[in-house]
């Protein structure tokens, strides 16, 4: 039942405050035809008549009361329940100007059955009308927010209804499945076929095989939508620092604050290859006794542990300083790289390669093919020397092991799974699968009761299932006018 705020007719600002060339109002609900009436004069069409939906028209907007006109401009009426919100919704597309928006928006609060929106309040009509389901909400504002390629196409997955469909499908398999074991119930023994149990389980295990394959590409999936996390480490003066502003000076570098920059531990968010990646430059790591600088480097140990990747920094003349003989550096550089690349999850950047004579360099090229197959490039920040050439690869890298690969399932590409709410509900529902599996043969009754709590988590993704809490959180994040 909705109450009468929530009938009433909204209406705000739907892109940004500022001068542009066009500006949009948006209004939705049960008076919007009235409002219509009130504030839009047709340039051409006799003023009486009603608009045909979904027809742009040419209009002057003015003020209700006075007539005054206001602004000129197009005004579109999209018949509910074929809208976004499921009601009838207007558009005012006018000047974008900061008096004539205020104008506009001060004459409509003249109207009494109308008043200015709340933040994502028409997505949340959107929500109660089904329209849009929860995935679909969270898609949204993650494509408003998206920065890259990979956020891009992930949110818009989820907006189109994709991760709606599949998340649909699997909480029809898990009620098919409990109608299976259900009828075993309903039915005395000898009323039903042989083996109706071990079919429902078949089932449940299907069903528990298709949500472990989707949580095991939640890491993939999250990396795309909120970022990979790319750490910076190595001994005290290499050019760390360096190539931390490396980074941040190229054209791709998204300036944006990431929350949780500390003295220590620096951060920014960048685009490589259309991933997000944020990038942390930790303090340099040595021994230490200095209190602070120990804190410091125990939270760039911590940064460096929970990466998804790390670049290593070294310097390249110190290497060849402990040794003479083209053979002898080789030999440290080999072994430094043996105990230092540890997983294929650290690669190397051996800098200040300029600062070696050219000699020098030339002898230690042919050794540097096999390192760069390795995951480690000789390179100078200084001079720029070898920069193009890693980044290159690094991007390649990036996109083999996190992009976004179309994996077709047999109702279409298979939707990534992003989002930890979505995930937690995933794993939760895997366990009362599991549990109906263990238990079904003790106790089938009870064994029931796991399938329910199973559907009913998969549910609460989506928003069939009572998830007041989670709505409030999820729409306070928009903005007024979506
Ligand atoms: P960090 O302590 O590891 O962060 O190292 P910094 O980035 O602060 O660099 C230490 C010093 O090395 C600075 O004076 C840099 O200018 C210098 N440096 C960094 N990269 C290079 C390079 O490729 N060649 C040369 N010659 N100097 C460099
Ligand atoms: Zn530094």
């Amino acid at each position: 039942v909705l109450s009468d705020a929530q009938r009433q007719t909204i209406y705000a600002l739907s892109t940004p405050p500022g001068k542009a060339g066009i500006a949009v109002i948006r209004i939705s609900g049960p008076d919007a035809l009235r409002l219509w009436r009130s504030v839009v004069q047709l340039k051409k069409t006799k003023q009486e008549s009603l608009p045909e939906p979904w027809k742009f028209y040419r209009c002057r907007v003015v003020h209700p009361e006075s007539g005054e006109v206001l602004d000129e401009g197009l005004a579109v009426y999209f018949k509910g329940p074929r809208s976004f919100t499921g009601e009838d919704v207007l558009e005012l597309h006018v000047h974008s100007g900061r008096a004539v928006l205020s104008s506009i928006l001060n004459a409509l609060s003249c109207l009494p059955y109308c008043r200015l929106a709340e933040p994502g309040e028409f997505t949340r009509r959107a929500f109660a009308a089904g329209r849009m389901d929860l995935t679909q909400v969270e898609g949204l504002k993650d494509l408003i927010n998206a920065e890259t390629e990979s956020q891009r196409k992930v949110a818009l997955q989820a907006t189109a209804g994709q991760l709606r469909g599949w998340l649909t499908q699997l909480r029809t398999d898990i009620i098919k499945c409990l109608g299976h074991v259900e009828a075993l119930i309903d039915f005395s023994e000898e009323d039903i076929e042989e083996g109706i149990l071990d079919d429902a389980k078949q089932r449940a295990r299907d069903i528990a095989r298709h949500i472990g394959e989707q949580l095991s590409n939640f890491r993939r999936g999250e990396i795309m939508r909120s970022g990979l996390q790319l750490a910076i480490f190595g001994p005290p003066n290499v050019g760390k620092s360096s190539l931390f502003n490396f980074f941040a000076q190229r054209e791709a570098a998204i300036v944006t604050n990431v929350p949780g920059t500390t003295r220590d531990v620096l951060e920014i968010s960048l685009d490589i290859g259309g991933l997000p990646v944020v990038l942390a430059d930790t303090a340099g790591l040595r021994e230490t006794e200095d209190i602070v600088e120990k804190t410091g480097i125990e939270r760039a140990t911590d940064r460096i542990n929970t990466a998804d990747l790390s670049l290593f920094v070294l310097s390249l003349p110190d290497l060849v300083n402990g040794g003479s003989s083209q053979d002898s550096i080789s030999k440290n550089i080999d072994s430094i790289l043996a105990s230092e690349i540890t997983s294929d999850n650290i690669y190397v950047l051996l800098n200040k390669r300029d600062l070696l004579p050219t000699e020098t360099y030339e002898r230690l090229e042919s050794g540097l093919q096999k390192w760069n197959i390795r995951g480690a490039w000789a390179i100078s920040l200084a001079t720029g020397e070898g920069t193009r050439e890693f980044l290159e690869k690094f991007e390649q890298i990036l996109k083999e092991r996190y992009g976004l690969v179309d994996e077709p399932t047999a109702s279409g590409p298979r939707p990534l799974v992003s989002n930890a709410r979505h995930s937690v509900h995933l794993e939760t529902a895997l366990r009362f699968i599991n549990a109906f599996l263990d238990t079904s043969d003790a106790d089938v009754i009870l064994a029931a009761e796991e399938l329910r709590y199973a559907a009913q988590a998969v549910g609460k993704i989506t928003g069939h299932i009572d998830v007041d809490d989670v709505l409030d959180v999820i729409f306070r994040d928009f903005c007024i006018g979506k």
